[in-house]
């Protein structure tokens, strides 16, 4: 399904239970604006190679627009829109004074040398440096962009505005003003909400067994902390390559060696090979999505095998999927709750930035766990009374939120 109608579907959900004027909501329906650019970017070989990107900016009531830049062969400007979309949903549900952005480019980072893909970045950093501001617009990894391509976008757009401005990213490695903890973030995060959900359904302390879906930055680091901070056994795990199953347990510490010595895990040796998608038939009571959007849906809901559905990926069940896991009595802890310790670590960041301080990574989770348990709870309770969805309470909290400032700034010009 087209990532932006899954939007507006989860959007419209939650419109019975708010009271707000409709008008607002149609504001929420589009972007405010989208930036699109064709990068011409000179290959090794001497040729040269377009690339289609795109930088959304989404609502700004709360604040600049936040959000990352997806490096992939199928981002589309749909795709960008709608997860700028998730972003302003995503910052209102944290408390964070930031609105939803997002950027992507369409391209296949595996086809490119190292010196081609820092051409590739900073020609897009060039292109959006009118677009994006510590105050305006702020940047941040997502899929297949990590400290090194933010390195160079902050690089590029200091250059071109001629002074430091290390605020106007986040994500950056520590030495140019990254924040301890920020890599770990969203996995970590996704933890203390996975935690928190334990709890409310009775379940924190069980032995419990965990699949995981897409083993990157989110997907390895989701697989240390539910070993490390909730003792959790992992029986299966994936990447676009291959799953691995075991349901005698795998090691984080075993697993991410091997990822990241051979960037894959086909031939892991410690379980079973399947293909990637068989991840959902096993055996096990929890699954995190860590991978990309749409991976449940209709075809393959019925055949998932856990009760509790973590989404750390953004978007990663159609609403098909979502009415069939619901049907079966899954709980869905929705993307928008679960995946949010990346941005607000990225605040973090940001206010670390702009004022010369920096904090330790003890800091930085007890600052993430006491606002992600905040978050939780709030929208739990909502769920409770209200005897809505988890997402659709998600919703409800964060639309309430943006429409308030909404409705103090008014509707001009
Ligand atoms: P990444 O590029 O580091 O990792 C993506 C992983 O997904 C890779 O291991 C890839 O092989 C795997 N994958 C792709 N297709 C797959 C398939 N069909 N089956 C199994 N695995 C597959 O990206 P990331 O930063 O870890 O992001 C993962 C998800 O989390 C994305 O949806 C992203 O938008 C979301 N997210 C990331 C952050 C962040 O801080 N990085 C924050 C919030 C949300």
């Amino acid at each position: 399904m087209n990532p932006r109608e899954m939007y507006l579907q989860q959007l419209e959900q939650a419109v019975p239970f708010l009271t707000v004027e409709p008008e607002y909501i149609d504001m929420l329906r589009y972007p405010k604006e989208v930036l699109e650019l064709s990068l011409p970017v000179r290959l090794d070989g001497g040729g040269v190679k377009i690339f289609s990107a795109w930088r959304s900016h989404h609502n700004n009531a709360l604040g600049p627009y936040k959000g990352g830049v997806r490096y992939h062969v199928e981002v589309s400007r749909d795709e960008v829109v709608a997860l700028s979309s998730w972003m302003t949903i995503k910052c209102s549900i944290a408390g964070l004074p930031y609105g939803g952005g997002k950027g992507g480019v369409a391209v296949d980072v595996r086809e490119l040398s190292r010196n081609e893909l820092e051409n590739l970045s900073r020609a897009y950093a060039f292109g959006i440096s009118r677009f994006v501001g510590t105050d305006y617009d702020i940047p941040a990894p997502d899929v297949y962009t990590n400290p090194q391509v933010m390195a160079w976008f902050l690089d590029t757009f200091e250059k071109v505005k001629g002074w430091s401005e290390p605020s106007a990213f986040t994500g950056k490695p520590v030495v140019i003003g990254g924040s301890l903890g920020r890599s770990d973030s969203t996995g970590k995060g996704g933890i203390f909400i996975l935690r928190e959900a334990l709890k409310g359904v009775g379940l924190l302390g069980k032995p419990l067994t965990v699949g995981i879906q897409g083993y990157g930055n989110v997907g390895s680091r989701a697989h240390r902390f539910v070993e490390e901070d909730l003792g959790l056994k992992v029986v299966a795990v994936s990447d676009s390559a291959a799953a691995v199953h075991n349901q005698a347990g795998l090691k984080y510490s075993e697993v991410s060696k091997f990822k990241e010595e051979t960037r894959s895990l086909k031939g892991f040796p410690g379980g079973e090979e399947l293909f990637p998608d068989l991840l959902f038939e096993q055996k096990m009571d929890i699954l995190i999505l860590a991978a990309l959007g749409g991976a449940v849906d209709e075809k393959n809901a019925g055949s998932v095998k856990a009760n509790v559905v973590l989404e750390l990926a953004n978007g990663p069940i159609t609403p098909e999927g979502e009415a069939i896991l619901t049907d079966k009595g899954v709980l869905i802890v929705p993307d928008v709750l679960a995946n949010g310790g990346g941005v607000i670590v990225s605040c973090f960041e940001w206010i670390q930035g702009r004022s010369g301080d920096t904090w330790s990574e003890e800091y930085v989770y007890s600052k993430l766990d006491e606002r992600m348990v905040r978050s939780f709870g709030e929208i739990w309770s909502m769920r409770e009374e209200r005897k809505i969805s988890f997402r659709q309470a998600a919703y409800v909290k964060a639309v309430s939120r943006i429409v308030d400032a909404m409705r103090f700034r008014g509707i001009w010009p």
